[in-house]
């Protein structure tokens, strides 16, 4: 979807006034929406409306109706919640309702609306502008409003934007609030695992989601979890036995723990509702032993947004304000959605039909069709979590196929996660599954040794390799070594999860195999690079995690700085590639980001110093954040760009810098990452298992492009990329700079 310049944007929708609500139950994100309409309205040259409290605001009128400036949309990028408050308005679902609510926007001359909600307040937004005709029609024939008003608004422009940590709305893959609950989830589920562990104990976790059960699949997945009941699944009758079946066969596999997860909305074939205390009696009746239950509740809701939800909510945000300021109305509006790394209008009248008519088919059994529209995300998940849950895999006798996993390239968190997902999967399928140490020196040395199924168990909750990862690539004269070292341990599959230099190393691998038979066996890449710049895919493992990282620096600095005037100047990793510089800056709302993809120049920094003089003399400015990554330019390093900022500021403010490091490789997985690498593990293992079973030598990269798993041959996928600068060429991201420029700089 288009996003252009603020310069292409200033001034094109002057005059025009557009409002903008949160509906339904808050979610995290929804301010970082709501700010993004509010200052891509203000660049456009429109005047945007905050309405307090849903659609109550439109209903009241007055203070109900605030005109917004830039600075009311400052500081609340990372707040959890909604700044303009909600509220379920019974009185917006009756006709006199909707007549208030459509007289005040009127009277303000507001015809051009934007929604961030559930099913509940886009299907209202829809009523209403449905009905818009028909109100104003009544209201001029009581007088409340005039034939001018009449005539100048004879139509509601409109889009919505889905604000619900439910993830339900039926079209769209991710909804607003959705990662931020999966981080407070994970992290409740990964406290609990420790103390579970410790007493051999069983727990039942009731997470949030309706009728959805989204966040219960991608929860028990990422948690590590044994068991799992969705909505859309209602268990088979006498299903207590074969939970308790399932959580047994773990321990005796060595596990010490068992967590089943429990999504609110999860209900028997009979319609009745399935409740934390039954499935914790059960535990205890059947198996004798003491289980604990912890219902999540509004934690879930609560608390700062993940980095995600802050630069996707922000690029919704301004994908909807530009969309109504620029339509005239004649189309039904839109939802505005996500597909992966992409944006997506899809119609919004079918979506929340389609939204509200699931229930019902779960109901009737139809569970083929509540899949499917659930996506192919969902249905991938629940796959997934069936395959690695499955108790029967250490009953499988090793087999004499052999498949081995390395890491190659920087650390990223997530590599343990893909191991343990390699190793389970392997196992599951009936492979001997080995480990090779320290990347590359290691496969030389031959260092490998056979991994269990218990060996990797709590993997995927853990940050760092531990098999090892190291940066260097092998030489060529290392390959000789490295084709004995496979073929003494008799591997029939490589499984090479890294970044930048673990492809180039495959890539010469499979220039030179054809002197070498250990190396003719089929190999698998999984990407795995904080930078996020590996060939052949749109997300790399650990590239989430580091830019939470980033992130929550830049909170903590902001915070350090609020009471007093700086420039802080922050540097973030990637080596030659801005994605963490820039959706750092775009979650973290800095003023100015310097990539290496655009590079620095002088007449660029007066610029930005002209800009930040202005703005802390005459607009009252007293904090001013650039986000530098490390080849932003080799001569305007961190420091040089600080000092040039502090010399020209003349005493206006003190500047610092902050040069976040290697913390960025060193955290624990965030959810995204883990489902990731799950994701992107499972299908490597599958691709794998296939080419051994045909004899298919080939060499092929795994990837997530628009959340869908694709497969790229090594030189196709290396093709994509710029060689010298070691990232893609042409980055799904990099267009987003446009968004940060319009939203982060007031234009004096
Ligand atoms: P969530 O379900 O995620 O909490 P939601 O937006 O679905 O969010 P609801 O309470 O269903 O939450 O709806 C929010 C508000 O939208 C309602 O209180 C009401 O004001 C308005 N609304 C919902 N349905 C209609 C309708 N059919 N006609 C008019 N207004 C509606
Ligand atoms: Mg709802």
């Amino acid at each position: 979807m288009q996003v252009i310049s603020p310069d292409a944007l200033r001034g094109t929708a002057k005059g025009k006034k557009i409002g903008v609500l949160t509906g339904g139950g808050d979610a995290q994100g929804m301010n970082a929406a709501l700010r993004a309409v509010t200052r891509t309205s203000l660049v456009a040259g429109a005047q945007p409306y905050a309405i307090m409290e849903g659609y109550q605001g439109m209903i009241d009128g007055g203070d109900g109706i605030s005109p917004m400036a830039w600075d009311d949309a400052s500081g609340i990028l990372n707040r959890g919640g909604t700044v303009i408050g909600t509220f379920r308005s019974k009185e917006f679902m009756t006709r006199e309702g909707m007549l208030k609510a459509a007289a005040n926007l009127v009277n303000e001359g507001i015809d051009r609306l934007v929604v961030i909600g559930g099913d509940g307040s886009l299907t209202g937004l829809q009523e209403f502008a449905s009905q818009w005709s028909s109100l104003l029609d009544e209201l001029l024939d009581h007088n409340r409003i005039t034939t001018d008003q009449r005539q100048q608004f004879p139509r509601l422009i409109y889009a919505g934007m889905v604000g619900s940590i439910d993830n339900d709305l039926v079209g769209t893959d991710m909804t607003i609030g959705v990662d931020s609950a999966l981080h407070r989830i994970q992290a409740a589920i990964d406290a609990i695992a420790s103390t579970a562990a410790s007493h051999q104990r069983s727990f039942v976790v009731e997470v949030m989601g309706r009728n959805c059960g989204y966040l219960a699949i991608a929860a028990a997945i990422s948690g590590g979890c044994d068991y799992v009941l969705l909505p859309e699944l209602p268990p088979e009758d006498g299903w207590e036995q074969a939970m308790c079946d399932q959580l047994q066969r773990s321990r005796m596999a060595g596990r010490k723990d068992s967590i089943v997860i429990l999504a609110e909305g999860a209900k028997t074939r009979a319609g009745e509702p399935i409740t934390a205390e039954h499935v914790r009696a059960s535990i205890e009746s059947i198996l004798g032993e003491d289980a604990r239950v912890t219902i999540l509740g509004h934690v879930q809701r609560g608390g700062t947004p993940s980095a995600y939800d802050r630069w996707a909510s922000t690029w919704l945000g301004y994908q909807a304000a530009t969309f109504v300021l620029n339509s005239t109305g004649e189309q039904d509006g839109p939802v505005f959605g996500f597909h992966g790394e992409e944006i997506r209008q899809i119609p919004l009248l079918k979506a929340v039909e389609d939204t509200r008519s699931i229930p019902g088919l779960i109901s009737a059994g139809q569970t083929d069709t509540v899949l499917s529209m659930r996506g192919m995300e969902f249905t991938d998940l629940i796959g997934i979590f069936q395959s690695l849950s499955n108790p029967n895999r250490t009953l499988c006798a090793p087999s004499d196929r052999r498949i081995a996993i390395m890491h190659a390239g920087a650390l990223a968190p997530g590599m343990n996660t893909a191991v343990q997902t390699a190793v389970w999967e392997g196992i599951s399928q009936g492979f001997t599954m080995l480990g090779i140490r320290d990347g590359f020196i290691g496969l030389v040395r031959g260092d490998m040794s056979e991994l269990s199924w218990k060996d990797v168990d709590g993997w995927n909750q853990e940050g760092g390799a531990v098999l090892g990862t190291r940066r260097r690539k092998p030489t060529i004269e290392e390959l000789y070594a490295i084709s004995r070292s496979l073929e003494a341990n008799k591997i029939d599959g490589l499984l090479v999860i890294g970044g930048w230099n673990a492809y180039e190393a495959v890539q010469l691998i499979s220039q030179e195999r054809s002197r070498y038979p250990g190396l003719q066996i089929p190999i698998v890449c999984v990407p795995a690079a904080i930078d996020n710049n590996t060939p052949g895919t749109g997300m790399s493992i650990g590239a989430d995690t580091a830019l939470n990282v980033v992130v929550d620096c830049i909170d903590k600095v902001k915070m350090s700085a609020s009471a007093s005037q700086r420039c802080f100047v922050i540097e973030t990793m990637g080596r030659d590639c801005g994605y963490l510089a820039l959706m750092g800056g775009l979650a973290g709302g800095a003023e100015q980001v310097y990539l290496p993809e655009k590079g620095i120049t002088l007449n660029r920094l007066q610029r930005d110093i002209e800009w930040l003089k202005n703005s802390f003399d005459n607009h009252g400015r007293s904090f001013f954040l650039a986000v530098r990554n490390e080849n932003a330019n080799p001569n305007y390093t961190t420091r040089t760009l600080a000092n040039i900022f502090d010399e020209e500021g003349q005493r206006r403010y003190d500047t610092r810098t902050l040069i976040i490091g290697h913390i960025q490789q060193g955290d624990a997985p965030t959810p995204a990452d883990r489902l990731l690498a799950t994701r992107l593990t499972d299908a490597a293992m599958g691709q794998l298992a296939s080419q051994i079973k045909d004899d298919d030598k080939a060499i092929q990269c795994i990837g997530m492009c628009h959340n869908e798993i694709i497969l790229t041959g090594i030189s196709e996928a290396m093709k994509g990329t710029n060689r010298r600068h070691q990232r893609p060429k042409a980055p799904w991201w990099l267009h987003l700079t446009h968004i940060l420029d319009c939203l982060n700089r007031e234009s004096f």
